[in-house]
Order: C-alpha cells, then sequence, then structure tokens
C-alpha cells in the first residue's frame, strides 16, 4: 500500500483542498471527513503529489546552487562557475563563467558575480527595451536597475523604467513580458482593463506569462 506523509489541517470548510506548501504536502478538510476518506483521497491524488514535490526540490536545488555560486543561471540555463588560476577578470567561455582566484573569499566571489551579472543584465534589458520602443512606438524615460526584493519592474509616472537584475537568470520570453508590461505602464500606470487590454496588442497572451513569471519569484532571492 502506498503511503504519503502529510499535514491535516481541518476546518469548518465544505471540500477537501490538497496544498503543496515549502515542500510539504497539507490537506485541508472538512471537520467530518473520515481519515479513510481522507487518505484515499491523496493516494489518488499521488502521482500530482510527486510531480510538484519533485519540482520543489529541482528548484530548491537550483537556488541553493545558485546562491552557493556553484551555478549561473542565464536566460534559465544553468552553467558552471569555475575558479580560474589563469584569467584576471571574470569572463563567461565555453558554457562557463571563469572566475579569477583572487575572488577565493566567497563574499568577494559574490560581489564579482553580482557586478557581472548587473553589466551584463544592463546591457541586454537595454537592447530589448530600445528594440520593443522602437518596434511599437512606445516612449519612455530612463532605464535602470534594481535590487527590489519583490518587484521584476517598475514604471513612474515620469515613464522611467526599473527592471531588476535577475531578470537575466529568467528565460527570454518571461523577460519579454516584463518589458512590456513595465513599457505599458507607460500609458496606464494601474492594472486596470485598459492596461491589459494595451499589453495584449503587444503581448500574446499575457495574463498566461504573468504565471509562468510567477513560477520563477524564488529566483527574486537569489543573490541577496
Ligand atoms: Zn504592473
Amino acid at each position: 500500500m502506498t503511503s504519503l506523509t502529510y499535514k491535516l489541517r481541518r476546518s469548518k470548510r465544505k471540500t477537501l483542498v490538497l496544498k503543496i506548501e515549502q515542500g510539504e504536502v497539507v490537506v485541508y478538510a472538512p471537520l467530518k471527513f473520515s481519515a479513510d476518506k481522507i487518505n484515499e483521497f491523496v493516494i489518488s491524488k499521488s502521482n500530482w503529489i510527486n510531480g510538484k514535490l519533485k519540482k520543489f526540490e529541482n528548484t530548491k536545488g537550483i537556488v541553493e546552487a545558485v546562491n552557493n555560486l556553484e551555478k549561473l543561471l542565464l536566460l534559465d540555463n544553468a552553467h558552471d562557475i569555475e575558479l580560474s588560476e589563469t584569467e584576471r577578470k571574470i569572463r563567461f567561455a565555453d558554457g562557463k563563467l571563469l572566475v579569477p582566484k583572487k575572488y577565493f573569499d566567497i563574499q568577494k566571489r559574490k560581489n564579482a558575480i553580482i557586478k557581472w551579472l548587473k553589466t551584463h543584465a544592463l546591457e541586454m534589458l537595454r537592447e530589448r527595451i530600445d528594440y520593443f520602443s522602437q518596434f511599437y512606438e512606445i516612449k519612455f524615460g530612463e532605464l535602470s536597475l534594481t535590487n527590489a526584493q519583490k518587484k521584476w519592474g517598475s514604471c513612474d509616472f515620469r515613464k522611467n523604467i526599473k527592471l531588476n537584475f535577475r531578470l537575466i537568470l529568467l528565460p527570454q520570453d518571461v523577460i519579454d513580458y516584463v518589458i512590456l508590461h513595465e513599457l505599458c505602464h507607460t500609458y496606464y500606470l494601474d492594472h486596470s482593463s485598459n492596461f491589459w487590454n494595451c499589453l495584449e496588442k503587444y503581448c500574446q497572451s499575457p495574463k498566461s506569462m504573468r504565471l509562468k513569471l510567477k513560477q520563477y519569484s524564488h529566483l527574486i532571492g537569489t543573490y541577496r
């Protein structure tokens, strides 16, 4: 018989709900449901649960590897980070990030990698935003990078756009979505239906892209 460990939370609810919270299976159940019935329900969902748990472990593994400076994520591709005896500056070559040995100290290495990432993020994001801005004729003010804790991007009433440097870790289509999202804020500062209608002109299925972006929210906590 299959068994799955889960936390049970009973309340005055009417339906059974299964959630994965921080890698744990949590079942929200009505007060009167029998333990057998709940167990049966959980087992019937075991494929879904195992898929989610595996995904959680993978995500955790990636975040750890990024924070431990073992891996570099660029456009959703993971690359090794190697200390180099010969390099004098950080350099990306043969699919690896080569870091000079002078950055042996982990804090110094982290700062140097962040600096490298920011330089490349600004270059890539500027190229991309300029392209969309010209192609769709949407004017904006200044572009700058942020280190925001919760936001991937923002736009103020002066049409200045800020983008989180960690965007460079994400897939290109998600980055493009964030850029187009902020460009539409130059017309509408809120998230009204006018805003979403505007975004739909420039971006295919923006609402599904918004959900895709949410799948990468763990990366906004990296390099802290
Ligand atoms: Zn917005």
